[in-house]
């Protein structure tokens, strides 16, 4: 199946971080030809199809295709392939969320970011906790007070 690459960079675990309908927003409207056409010099390869000199491997002959209308690119010569944000973390080394931030400039997709997000949300209750754990001591502080002071004031 085609489509089976472009699942992997969900366990990234920095995706969990950016509202999936943004990646597939970036996925969809990033400007595959061009991003790739900055690293390979695109040549028309039959409809909808152009083709190139893979940046992966060494090669005389291109292939390397791209198709944009799918958003999906290829090479036929050492099997590398993927889409719009997996050619940026390859050919730039970037972890997935630094892609997908690039590309969604590139393509005037705003990002949201889930606060729903696991290492987020454990922060947030963990604030929580410790603010709830501060009223405790305080008030305890309080009554303690309050008990010495009329303790004091019987006295
Ligand atoms: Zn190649």
């Amino acid at each position: 199946m085609p489509g089976c690459g472009s699942r992997r960079e969900y366990h990234s675990g920095v995706a969990g971080t950016i509202n999936r309908d943004d990646i597939a927003a970036v996925r969809e409207r990033a400007p595959i030809e061009e991003i790739i056409g900055q690293h390979v010099t695109l040549k028309p390869a039959g409809v909808g199809s152009v083709k190139g000199l893979c940046p992966f491997h060494d090669e005389r002959s291109p292939s390397f295709h791209v198709r944009p209308g799918a958003g999906r690119w290829h090479c036929f010569g050492c099997g590398e392939g993927g889409d719009v944000i997996e050619f940026v973390m390859r050919m730039d080394g970037l972890p997935f969320g630094e892609a997908v931030e690039y590309l969604a400039e590139r393509a005037g997709v705003t990002l949201r970011y889930e606060a729903g997000g696991a290492p987020r949300r454990e922060g947030t209750a963990g604030q929580r906790k410790r603010l709830l754990e501060a009223h405790r001591i305080a008030q305890e502080y309080f009554a303690a007070q309050a008990r010495g002071a009329r303790c004091a004031h019987r006295a």
